[in-house]
C-alpha cells in the first residue's frame, strides 16, 4: 500500500538513517531516489538501487516524486524547502527547521500558498524516555510536577565539520537543544514565563558546545535544560520532582526509578545522620516506611509513527503530530536563550515574545 514516493536531499548521516531505519519499516512510504552534492553519497545510493539525481532541479522535475526530505546542513534548509514547495512537492525538513523563527513563517506561507504539506522531523517526541516523563506529567503518579530537569551529556565535543561553523547553523543549541526544547514545549500545557541561559564555549569553537537554560512556565513549573559535550561523567537524562515523589531516568536504556511518598497516619521521627563534619536531620534519607520505590512505567505512545502521520496528512488531511506553530515557538524560545546568554539577563518571555498561530 505505497502511498508516497520520496526523494532524499542530503544523503549523509540523517538522510541515510531515514532511508534505512524509518522509511524501510513503513509500508506507506518508499524512497525513489537521492540527491547529494557529494559524489560518494551518490555512489552509495546507486549501490542500493536508488535513482541518483544529478541536481535538485532534476528531483523537482520528477513527477513521480510526491515528497522531498531535506536532510542537509541547517543553513540550507530554508531555500531548499521553499523551492520544493513552490514546485508542488510535499516537504519533510530535518530539525532545526532553519536558523530563525522568521524563516518558519516564510516556509509555512509557501506551504499554504502551494497547498502542500510541510512538516519538520521532531523525532524525539517518540523517544521512550520522553514518553515516560510525559506520562508522569499527565497522570500525576508522583503528584503535580513542579521541577523538570532534562539533560543530554556527552564527552566527544562537537561532532562533524559544519556543526562547528556559525554560518552553517552549527552549535549545540541548534542541534540537541532543539530536541529537548521541543519535548518540553510539547509536554507542558502552559505558556513560558521567563528564560535565563548560559551558552558554553569551553572547547574554543565559534559556536556553543553546550548550554544551560532555566525556564519557568505560567503554571509554576520550573525546567532546567542542559546540553554538554565535555561531560565525562553524565548526570541523569531526566530528573523530575512532583508534590508526592521523585522520578529519575538515567539514560536512553531507560534505567531509573520512581520514589513515591506513602500516605502515613503520623510522621515518623527523623533520625539525624552524620554529614561531613556535622550532622543533619533535613538531609537524612526518608525512613523505610515513608516511601515506596517503583520501577519506571513502560512508555506508551498514543500517536502514530512520523511517516504514517506524514502520509496521512498528505493523503487524508489528518492532523499533523508536529505543527508548524510549535516549530515556530521552539525557534522563538531558542532566540530568547541566545539573547539571555548574550545579555546575561532574565528574559521576561511573556512581554517580549509572542507566540505564533502559523
Ligand atoms: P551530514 O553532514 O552527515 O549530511 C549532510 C549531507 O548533505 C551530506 O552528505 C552533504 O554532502 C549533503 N549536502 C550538503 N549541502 C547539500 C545541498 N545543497 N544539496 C544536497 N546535498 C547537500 O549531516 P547530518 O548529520 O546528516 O545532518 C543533516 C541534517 O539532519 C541537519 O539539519 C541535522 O540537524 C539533522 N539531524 C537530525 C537528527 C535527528 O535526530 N532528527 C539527527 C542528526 C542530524
Amino acid at each position: 500500500m505505497i502511498e508516497l514516493k520520496l526523494a532524499i536531499v542530503g544523503y549523509g548521516g540523517m538522510g541515510g538513517y531515514h532511508e534505512r531505519e524509518l522509511i524501510a519499516e513503513n509500508e506507506r512510504v518508499t524512497v525513489k531516489g537521492v540527491y547529494d552534492i557529494d559524489e560518494k553519497r551518490i555512489e552509495e545510493a546507486k549501490a542500493k538501487g536508488l535513482v541518483a539525481y544529478e541536481s535538485f532541479e532534476e528531483v523537482l522535475k520528477d513527477d513521480e516524486v510526491d515528497a522531498v526530505l531535506i536532510a542537509t546542513p541547517n543553513d540550507s534548509h530554508k531555500e531548499l524547502v521553499i523551492k520544493a514547495l513552490n514546485n508542488k512537492k510535499h516537504v519533510i525538513c530535518e530539525k532545526p527547521v532553519s536558523l530563525c523563527s522568521e524563516d518558519v513563517l516564510e516556509m509555512d506561507e509557501a506551504a499554504k500558498a502551494n497547498q502542500r504539506v510541510f512538516m519538520v522531523h521532531q523525532n524525539r517526541r517518540w523517544d521512550s524516555d520522553f514518553l515516560i516523563i510525559r506520562d508522569l506529567y499527565k497522570n500525576k503518579q508522583i503528584g503535580d510536577l513542579f521541577q523538570i530537569e532534562s539533560r543530554v551529556h556527552g564527552a566527544n565535543g562537537i561532532p562533524g565539520d559544519w556543526r562547528h561553523i556559525e554560518k552553517h547553523g552549527g552549535g549545540m543549541l541548534l542541534d540537541w537543544g532543539v530536541h529537548i526544547l521541543d519535548q518540553l514545549l510539547f509536554m507542558i500545557d502552559s505558556p513560558v514565563k521567563s528564560v535565563m541561559s548560559d551558552l558554553s564555549y569551553v572547547l574554543g569553537d565559534e559556536v556553543d558546545d553546550g548550554f544551560i537554560t532555566y525556564i519557568t512556565f505560567e503554571n509554576g513549573i520550573r525546567a532546567v535544560l542542559e546540553v554538554g559535550t565535555s561531560n565525562f561523567v553524565k548526570l541523569p537524562r531526566w530528573y523530575v520532582k512532583g508534590l508526592k515523589g521523585t522520578g529519575v531516568i538515567y539514560d536512553w536504556d531507560l534505567s531509573g526509578k520512581i520514589v513515591v511518598q506513602n500516605d502515613l497516619d503520623k510522621k515518623t521521627e527523623l533520625i539525624p545522620i552524620k554529614a561531613g563534619e556535622g550532622f543533619t536531620k533535613t538531609m537524612a534519607p526518608p525512613s523505610e516506611e515513608s516511601t515506596t520505590t517503583l520501577d519506571l512505567p513502560s512508555p506508551s505512545c498514543e500517536y502514530e509513527s512520523f511517516y504514517t502521520n506524514f502520509s496521512r496528512v498528505v493523503r487524508e488531511g489528518a492532523t499533523p503530530i508536529i505543527k508548524n506553530e510549535e516549530v515556530y515557538n521552539v525557534m522563538k524560545l531558542i532566540e530568547a536563550i541566545f539573547e539571555s546568554s548574550r545579555s546575561g539577563e532574565v528574559i521576561n518571555y511573556m512581554k517580549k515574545y509572542d507566540c505564533c498561530s502559523c
